[in-house]
């Protein structure tokens, strides 16, 4: 563990194969032939890059492609009956048995109570924003969300404050550092982004600023559990172990105190994060909370509105550009999906109108991202063509009936 969340000398914009051989696991599952598993062949399922005549395939199958204009977002093979690809069970087996493969990587320990983790649990599962969940494995196996409630702070505060305000607290540049660096940065002498500690305690203060501790919490844990759709809790020991050594994060939050970022007293904006990174979820309420925010703010099957909307996209653009670390760069080019990574082994991705995703498995690498969470990442954006720049991208609807309207 003594390499884990050290400084990566790679470098942003590193060449991405140097840089995933830099990282702790063998870097095989972002190679186009993932390791297969040997004991029992996986179903075959096309996983590799989505290539023009097997879009076309599945563009082909879509119910809702209309004569005229651009197609409506594809939904893909969700639907199990699809005709034009196999069913979405059949990619998730073959998909989960893959990334099992996978040994890599250690348990987070300097939490001790992460340690305890089983070290072999791994689920997976996919949530759509008309409200369907697919998962396989441990997707029912609570660990907790860590750095993932980042995410879900960061959308809070700029719902309570707006963007302005947030803004001039914390910025949204990656800052090329470990998530846990004690730093901010000195142009504008704030933390770099909210999906660093340096810039999510920052968060935890303004919400504590504005709201008070207690009310603070209380809207933290009410709007997770909206998101999941379930109640969420806060599970003690965690917390315990969190604040009994999280003395890192105080020097993050007294850092920040001395330079005018965070007010005083730091403490109760710290536990605050502690509390919030020790709240208890399963692979499934990530990918239940992606679906939310990927149905701009409203959750799929409650209809609650549980985010602001326009938050919901500013949230996004950050996941996207600084929400798996020192890896986000090599995360937005080969798998194109903004997502959040926590200690605790989660990561949960949003593919925008269409999915939530969420995969478990505590094995982390040298950034402090589960190895097997990135290898099942980057086969579900190949296989089903969601990375954001793919070529599934075939138009807005709204942007066709803009246009519709300007020529008549
Ligand atoms: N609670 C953890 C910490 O502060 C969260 C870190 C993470 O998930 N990356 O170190």
């Amino acid at each position: 563990m003594s390499q884990l969340f050290s400084k990566n000398t790679s470098g942003s914009g590193a060449d991405p194969e140097t840089a995933s051989a830099q990282t702790a696991h063998n870097g095989d599952e972002f190679s186009s032939n993932p390791p297969l598993m040997t004991e029992k062949p996986p179903v075959p399922f096309p996983v590799g890059p989505l290539d023009a005549s097997r879009f076309k395939s599945m563009m082909l199958s879509e119910k809702s492609t209309s004569e005229q204009g651009p197609p409506a977002q594809p939904t893909f093979a969700i639907e199990e009956s699809t005709s034009g690809s196999p069913p979405i069970s059949d990619l998730l087996t073959d998909i989960y048995q893959r990334a099992r493969a996978l040994n890599e990587g250690a348990l987070a320990d300097y939490i001790p109570e992460l340690a305890k983790a089983d070290p072999h649990a791994f689920g997976i599962a996919i949530a759509t924003t008309d409200g369907q969940i697919h998962s396989i494995g441990d997707a029912r196996t609570e660990f907790t969300i860590q750095s993932t409630s980042k995410a879900l702070t960061y959308c809070l505060a700029l719902e309570l404050c707006g963007r302005k305000h947030v803004f001039s607290r914390v910025g949204v540049e990656p800052s090329g550092d470990p998530f846990n660096a004690i730093e901010f940065s000195p142009a504008s002498r704030r933390p770099y982004n909210p999906m660093v500690n340096a810039g999510a305690i920052t968060v935890a203060g303004i919400l504590c600023e504005t709201l008070g501790y207690d009310a603070a919490l209380d809207l933290v844990l009410t709007r997770f559990s909206d998101a999941a759709g379930r109640q969420l809790r806060v599970n003690e020991s965690v917390y315990r172990s969190e604040s009994e050594t999280g003395h890192r994060n105080r020097a993050i939050s007294h850092l920040l105190l001395s330079v005018g970022a965070m007010a005083a007293p730091p403490e109760p904006s710290l536990d605050l994060y502690f509390k919030q990174c020790s709240i208890e979820v399963t692979a499934a309420d990530l990918a239940m909370i992606g679906a939310t925010f990927a149905n701009l703010g409203e959750n799929p099957v409650s209809k609650k509105q549980v985010f602001d909307f326009a938050a919901v996209r500013d949230t996004q653009a950050v996941m996207f550009t600084c929400g798996m670390y020192d890896y986000s760069g090599n995360w937005a080019y080969d798998v194109g999906i903004p997502a959040k990574s926590g200690v605790g082994g989660g990561i949960m991705g949003v593919v925008n109108r269409q999915l939530g995703l969420g995969t478990y498995s505590p094995r982390l690498d040298v950034n402090g991202n589960s190895v097997r969470g990135i290898a099942s990442f980057k086969m579900m954006s190949d296989a089903l063509g969601l990375h954001a720049f793919d070529l599934t991208n075939t138009g807005s609807p709204f942007i066709g009936a803009f246009f519709k309207r300007n020529q008549t």
